[in-house]
């Protein structure tokens, strides 16, 4: 039976959430208190999470950010305000769904078994674990294409992100801008040499503490990069 934690402060919502889901044969707890809900969420196996956003103790945002540094479980959040969801996206915090209030629960229910459905697909075929590299704070999920500094998601676009994970993949190996173009950027790219420089001026504001003084990618005058490990 499938486990759902609902993290949500107005008690009324949320019994009348728990009431539908079970009436749908799922398994449901209810938390009201943000921090509580967020220990819980880290600590114990639920198979799908219910975030209110406006919470006492930690907020929905943070709750959201926190449960998807550590897991693929997917998340629903749940908002008033038509703004917040608009900020949620914005936020990439990696939130799987967004429910306007009032909804009505049958929708909820049905968004429910469709992520569930999903998540089992990914789970049932045995897809193996994510692939993640850890350097000093500095986190790359290969599997779900995130990067993390101290827990907190950095935007990275694709040519930005393949880069960095090549270096990062291949620590202490010095590269050549040109090996480096050659080998994130196809033949028939627009660009030059010049553009490994931009993409790892780019990287670096997003991943390091004192871009002047890089502790992840290292300059080597008149020869290229390298990654320091
Ligand atoms: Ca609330």
């Amino acid at each position: 039976m499938s486990r759902i934690l609902i993290v949500e402060d107005e008690e009324s919502i949320a019994e009348l959430e728990k009431d539908y889901l079970e009436l749908s044969g799922f398994e449901v707890e209810i938390e009201t208190d943000g921090s509580r809900g967020l220990g819980r969420a880290l600590k114990e196996d639920f198979d799908l999470f219910i975030l209110d956003l406006m919470l006492p103790g930690t907020d929905g945002f943070e709750i959201c950010r926190q449960v998807r540094a550590t897991k693929n479980t997917p998340i629903l959040m749940v908002s008033a305000k038509k703004d917040d969801i608009d900020k949620i996206r914005g936020l990439g915090l990696g939130a799987d769904d967004y429910i306007t209030k009032p909804f009505s629960p049958s929708e909820l229910v049905a968004r429910v078994k469709a992520h569930l459905a999903r998540y089992e697909r990914l789970i049932g075929s045995g897809m193996p674990e994510n692939e993640i590299i850890e350097i000093r704070g500095l986190k790359i999920d290969k599997t779900a294409r995130r990067v993390y500094i101290n827990g907190e998601e950095k935007n990275f676009t694709t040519k930005e992100f393949d880069l960095l994970t090549f270096l990062a993949q291949n620590p202490n190996h010095v590269f050549t801008k040109d090996e480096l173009f050659r080998e994130i950027w196809d033949m028939e790219s627009v660009g030059d040499i010049a553009t490994v420089t931009v993409h790892i001026k780019k990287i670096r504001e997003k991943i390091e503490y004192n871009t002047a003084r890089p502790q992840y990618i290292e300059t080597i005058w008149g020869v290229g990069y390298r990654f320091k490990m």
